[in-house]
């Protein structure tokens, strides 16, 4: 097998991404992000564990079916029923085919969760990587917290598993709990452990629990690791995974002491950012590295001049090498046909079935009409109600609010359920929690606001609004989005995908 002459980039946001709490995304979602992942170059989409969930095997399947350009790889247990349903799953993606099969080594984890001495778990781990070559020529396998693994029984199952068939080997940091220059004598001391390492790929997967995450891959990739598993965003459970962003612009912006960079087009990074934040309804901090909305943004006087003077003094890579547009990126107005509009939505690289564009189109007209520019923000936000199969049970009508400083905050909500269209009223202090205590009333569904969050998505002072909601139904705690003109229902509409979610997630888990 020939080594990678570049980092390899392993997207996991469809997998590890998407387990995070909240960010479950439906099977359209995740085609759109699959596109853009495509987009971006990633060397392989990790597209699911399609033993999961059924919705998962789908998922993998409309992937790989329709995703040409990177390899899609599949979880699987080292369990035989796993590794069959994910080669069941990947069939469509053919040679470009990866199982990834995994099996926690450390003591911990043997002695709580699996339950199983050091034989059986070695034995269980070149069975599951023997089993899958059976289905399939690129088999991946993972040591799950090979950080906390004792380093000379991590040798020894990764030395066997390389013997069953695995061409590419990772080193997973689960719990985010190594340090760089641990992680980086780990990975030394397996290369002169196990000198069959020379002839497969090293991946890590590092998680950001210290925040670490991105520091840690970067050390791996010193000592012999050419493959990082990452998350646009970085999302992931708890704290996340390493950010796909971050470690692409550190290679990049770095070349010089790397010597080694990945093939991913970083003009399309931004776009990714945005997306994957829209159809998680996860946030990005402003002052998140690469791609968050001060990463470019000189405040200070000084900074300012010395910009202005020579750029190179205060930035150390441009905004159009990560494809932040600082110009004008206005291009539509409400005289814009249909057929400008679908073609721009292409442009985008957006997709909808005919069916769908009616429906954004007529929408956008509407925005068009209030609004004297539409973004291309506007229109993801707008893209995002059409193209999602979570099903919207609940839709908002009509919503009508008074407040002000001497009036009582009330709202009137007029919501439809399966064509029936119901009405109530109720006070709040201030006019969302009238709205969303409306809401609550009217669905029969009490929901707890865990924390809101508004901002304007795009410029000027008829900008949208789009509100950040995470809102807590029972034991299930959803992340969901709304955006209008109108900040009190761009929240309701929140409120409401947030709801929708959860009824979707609850059909889910009842499935699994
Ligand atoms: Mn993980």
């Amino acid at each position: 097998m020939k080594k990678p002459d570049h980092v390899v980039v392993f997207d996991t946001t469809l997998r590890d991404g998407e387990q995070c709490p909240g960010a479950s995304m439906g099977l359209q979602e995740k085609l759109q992000v699959a596109r853009q992942l495509e987009k971006l170059r990633v060397d392989i989409i990790e597209a699911g564990f399609p033993a999961a969930s059924p919705g998962d095997f789908e998922a993998v399947k409309k992937v790989a079916a329709e995703i040409k350009k990177c390899r899609i790889a599949g979880l699987a247990r080292c369990v035989k029923s796993d590794i069959e349903r994910c080669a069941e799953a990947l069939k469509p993606a053919r040679n470009r085919a990866r199982i990834h099969v995994f099996l926690a080594t450390s003591a911990i984890h043997r002695e709580f969760k699996l339950k199983k001495a050091k034989d059986e778990i070695l034995r269980q781990a070149v069975e599951g990587v023997k089993y899958a070559r059976k289905f399939c020529r690129d088999v991946q396998f993972s040591p799950e917290d090979a950080s906390r693994t004792e380093p000379d029984f991590l040798a020894e199952v990764v030395r066997a598993v390389i013997a069953a068939g695995a061409s590419t080997i990772n080193i997973p940091d689960t719990v985010g709990f190594t340090v760089p220059q641990e992680f980086r004598r780990l990975l030394t001391y397996l290369h002169e452990q196990v000198p069959e390492l020379k002839n497969v790929t090293v991946h890590v997967h590092c998680h950001n629990d210290l925040g670490l995450a991105v520091a840690n891959s970067l050390a791996a990739i010193e000592c012999g690791a050419r493959g990082v598993e990452c998350t646009i965003n970085g999302i992931g459970e708890r704290a996340g995974n390493c950010s796909l962003e971050e470690v692409v612009m550190a290679l990049k912006v770095r070349a010089d002491h790397y010597g080694i960079q990945t093939r991913v087009k970083t003009p399309e990074l931004f776009a990714a950012s945005r997306l994957v934040s829209q159809l998680t309804g996860m946030m990005v901090q402003r002052n998140k590295a690469i791609v968050g909305a001060n990463a470019f943004a000189h405040e200070a006087g000084i900074h300012q001049d010395g910009m202005l003077k020579h750029r190179e003094t205060y930035e150390i890579m441009r905004p159009e090498d990560v494809g932040v547009v600082t110009g004008s990126d206005l291009v539509l107005g409400k005289h814009s046909g249909r057929a400008g509009f679908s073609a721009h939505l292409h442009r985008m690289g957006l997709k909808v079935s005919p069916e769908q564009l009616q429906g954004v189109y007529e929408a956008f007209i509407v925005l068009a009409d209030k609004k004297k520019v539409v973004y291309d923000d506007d229109i993801v936000e707008l893209l995002r109600e059409y193209i999602s199969d979570i099903p919207k049970v609940y839709a908002i009508k009509c919503l009508q609010v008074s407040a002000g400083n001497r009036s009582i905050p009330t709202a009137t909500v007029q919501i439809e359920k399966g064509g029936k269209v119901v009405q109530d009223s109720a006070t709040g202090a201030g006019p969302v929690e009238a709205a969303l205590k409306t809401i609550d009333r009217l669905t029969g569904i009490k929901g707890e606001l865990k924390s809101f969050a508004m901002q304007a998505v795009t410029h000027g002072e008829d900008a949208l609004g789009e509100a950040s909601v995470q809102v807590k139904f029972g034991d299930d705690l959803v992340a969901a989005k709304g955006s209008d003109i109108d900040i009190v229902m761009a929240s309701a509409k929140a409120y409401i995908n947030a709801l929708n979610r959860h009824l979707f997630l609850e059909k889910k888990a009842s499935q699994a």
